[in-house]
């Protein structure tokens, strides 16, 4: 069976999706709810300092569009747990929401 990677748009509430993110970098990981960093992304369940369970993980700004696929590629093998979002959609996402705040509702 071929197999390949794609990405499927849905809708989500994005300030729980923030809340809940965390986001890989080269080597280590940051949580995007209190921007800790250091987290070891193939193991971290929870965020050591704020305690936030992880549901999500994103890509940090990879220019090499192979590297990022491969390691998307071993993230889905080690982290079942998690579900692999495209940081640019969380990155638009969060710029409408608080444009959104600032009129009002
Ligand atoms: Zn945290």
């Amino acid at each position: 069976m071929r197999t390949a990677l794609i990405r499927v748009w849905r809708e989500v509430e994005i300030d729980q999706v923030r809340k809940h993110l965390l986001v890989a970098g080269e080597l280590t990981a940051s949580c995007e709810n209190c921007q800790h960093l250091g987290i070891d992304f193939f193991r971290c369940g929870q965020c050591p300092q704020c305690g936030t369970k992880f549901e999500y993980i994103s890509v940090r700004g990879k220019d090499n569009r192979r590297e990022e696929l491969s390691l998307i590629g071993r993230l889905k093998e080690n982290r079942p747990d998690l579900t692999i979002i495209d940081y640019d959609d969380v990155k638009r996402a969060s710029g409408k929401s608080k444009a959104h705040d600032l009129l009002g509702g």
